[in-house]
């Protein structure tokens, strides 16, 4: 509101100069706003496991007679402690794209062995639930950047193909360029879907359409905008298509190397 006032007064003045601050200040409030609620979001999130392990750890002091309750409550402490290790991972790995640019120094990435070593990180859960992992389209594409940021950003997607999806089904992934130069790599399963409501959302951190599933799965709720800020470091963007009951197709678009403007640093980065 105080930066829509500003903008109204500077246009009363008409003064460009003073336009252009307005613009800046409001930017600058935006990111601020967004630091915290994420400041706001880790306490948030980290509170949960933290305080599980505490009650984990009393529980497991007052069952010491009972073999079945120690098992029981070692297992849970050790989720718990896996859990806590999964979100500060990933709340360094958020951290760290926010404030350096993978692109500093970049190398010509073949997407066909992102794909290949993205996917090996997901065969084992996906083969436990008889779930088939099929890679198609061999065409040869490369992109300018970070392989392993990009390995990253697919192998999020494809264990999230795996978490939402029901055992025994198939999930595809695939690379094609298009006409205009734009390398698509794809991954589609045959999932729950997301409905339109939480299309624009899932990518925001800690925003997951169930909480408790995800949370049964592992999830941290950061996995989709660590895809989405390593795919805008690279000049690139990302497209969801989905329907409910029926799975989503998520695709990641990135400049084909030949096409690639190394984006200046910082101007991709909210
Ligand atoms: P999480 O750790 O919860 O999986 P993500 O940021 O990776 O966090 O995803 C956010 C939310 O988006 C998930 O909690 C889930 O509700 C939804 N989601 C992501 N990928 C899929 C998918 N392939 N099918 C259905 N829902 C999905």
């Amino acid at each position: 509101e105080t930066s829509l006032r500003m903008l109204v007064r500077a246009s009363r003045l008409g003064s460009r100069y003073v336009l252009v601050l307005a613009e800046d200040h409001t930017e600058q409030h935006r990111l601020e706003e967004v630091r915290r609620d994420f400041v706001a979001n880790i306490s948030h999130e980290l509170k949960t496991p933290i305080g599980a392990v505490g009650l984990l750890a009393e529980a497991l002091e007052s069952a010491a007679d009972d073999p079945e309750q120690v098992r029981y409550f070692a297992a849970s402490l050790q989720r718990e402690s896996l859990r806590l290790g999964r979100l500060t991972q990933d709340i360094i790995e958020l951290s760290r794209l926010q404030s350096a640019d993978p692109l500093d120094d970049p190398e010509i990435v073949d997407v066909r062995q992102v794909i290949r070593s993205a996917v090996e990180r997901d065969r084992v859960e996906a083969e436990a639930r008889g779930i088939e992992i099929v890679t198609r389209g061999g065409k040869h594409a490369t992109v300018v950047g970070d392989a392993d940021l990009l390995s990253v950003a697919v192998h999020n997607l494809v264990a999230n193909a795996v978490h939402y999806s029901p055992d025994g089904s198939r999930i595809g992934i695939g690379a094609t360029v298009t006409d205009a130069g734009v390398v698509e790599i794809a991954v589609t399963d045959q999932g729950d879907g997301i409905a339109e409501v939480d299309r624009e959302r899932i990518f925001e951190r800690f925003y997951r359409v169930d909480p408790a599933r995800s949370r049964r799965t592992g999830g941290t709720g950061l996995g989709l905008a660590i895809v989405k800020h390593i795919v805008q470091n690279h000049g690139g963007d990302i497209r969801l298509w989905s329907q409910l009951g029926s799975g989503s197709t998520f695709t990641i678009r990135l400049p084909e190397a030949s096409q690639a403007t190394v984006p200046a640093r910082g101007e991709h980065i909210v």
